[in-house]
């Protein structure tokens, strides 16, 4: 925290009338920077909260800083982000779930944090000019949600889980009505390409470059997908075998080998698939091709613009990604 930032904080609560003890309490709320798991886990018990009640689960939020952004807005974009979990997992995927809200300078969700050795716990820094259209947009919360969804799995295999929530996040939003289906092809075009092996790199365990870890992991699941999909004729995907490891789970408290992840998974399909992938691309570079991919699936990027070929082989593959699944 900026020092110049806390003394405009103090002196705009003096022109709002704030008392002596409120300044104080301010001045120590920012002090605290809430960097460490440890600090936002003292902070949730120490803060007050508000309960917000999605599908039967509690979302506690807690405001780090007494200036923060518009309450309202921000409990309705927690609701809205909470919507896309259920809409993909079936249910709001933990009990329980605290977010600390960390007040930044400006307009927009600033980046985000996931914890899970005491609690589920989400930090998010949220600009305190965000508006609605900031708020609308955010990919940013139900990215982090999705964290929160899965067990935590070994640091080495990191783009596992960044995966996971790279490839669901903009799935889960299509499915609960927030953002168009061409936004997910838009993102997986311009994406999927840099978590493609380069010139020396190893398995995905064994890189750990930024697109590997969040690209590379998200092609994993996408592969993934399209492989279940494959093999059940498109009765069933992904999101099958990812509502079982959170059944079984209960979300990142959890702390699950990837092999017991990956045979949950399978278990829920009836195959081997995440298996059989996990343990090709673990230790080995292996390209996707995705020109072959993205062709069959029928979606390419022109003047850009997503445009879809609904005549294309996996057409109705990806038309099912996107679309609703029954409740769980
Ligand atoms: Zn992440």
């Amino acid at each position: 925290m900026r020092r110049n930032d806390l003394i405009r904080r103090l002196t705009a609560a003096l022109l709002l009338g704030a008392s002596g003890a409120g300044i104080a309490q301010m001045a120590l709320a920012q002090s605290v920077s809430y960097e460490s798991g440890r600090e936002v886990y003292d902070g949730v018990k120490a803060l007050p909260s508000e309960r917000v009640e999605v599908a039967g689960a509690d979302i506690e939020v807690h405001f780090a800083d007494p200036a923060k952004p518009h309450h309202d807005a921000v409990v309705a974009w927690i609701r809205r982000s909470a919507a896309a979990l259920i809409a993909y997992f079936g249910r709001f995927p933990v009990a329980r779930l605290d977010i600390l809200v960390v007040s930044t300078d400006g307009d927009g969700v600033r980046g985000g944090t996931t914890f899970g050795f005491a609690g589920s716990a989400i930090r998010i820094h949220v600009g305190r000019d965000t508006g609605a259209k900031s708020f609308n947009e955010d990919w940013i919360l139900v990215h982090e949600m999705v964290h929160a969804a899965l067990p935590n799995v070994p640091r080495r295999s990191l783009w596992v889980q960044e995966g996971q929530a790279v490839y669901v996040e903009p799935i889960a939003r299509v499915q609960a009505g927030l953002l168009d289906p061409s936004e997910v092809w838009r993102w997986a075009l311009v994406g999927m390409p840099k978590g493609e092996p380069a010139e020396g790199d190893l398995g995905l365990d064994g890189t750990h470059t930024w697109g590997r870890t969040y690209w590379g992991g998200a092609g994993f699941w996408m592969l993934a997908d399209l492989r279940i999909r494959e093999r059940t004729h498109n009765q069933i995907g992904l999101q099958t075998a990812l509502r079982a490891i959170n059944h079984e789970s209960g979300g990142n408290t959890a702390e699950w080998s990837v092999e017991q992840l990956m045979a949950r998974g399978d278990a829920a399909t009836g195959g081997h698939d995440l298996t059989q992938l996990y343990t090709a691309m673990r230790d080995h570079p292996t390209s996707l091709d995705l020109a072959t991919l993205f062709e069959q699936l029928g979606v390419s990027m022109k003047a850009g613009q997503v445009v879809f070929d609904d005549r294309a082989p996996l057409a109705e593959v990806r038309r099912a990604i996107t679309t609703p699944a029954p409740g769980s």
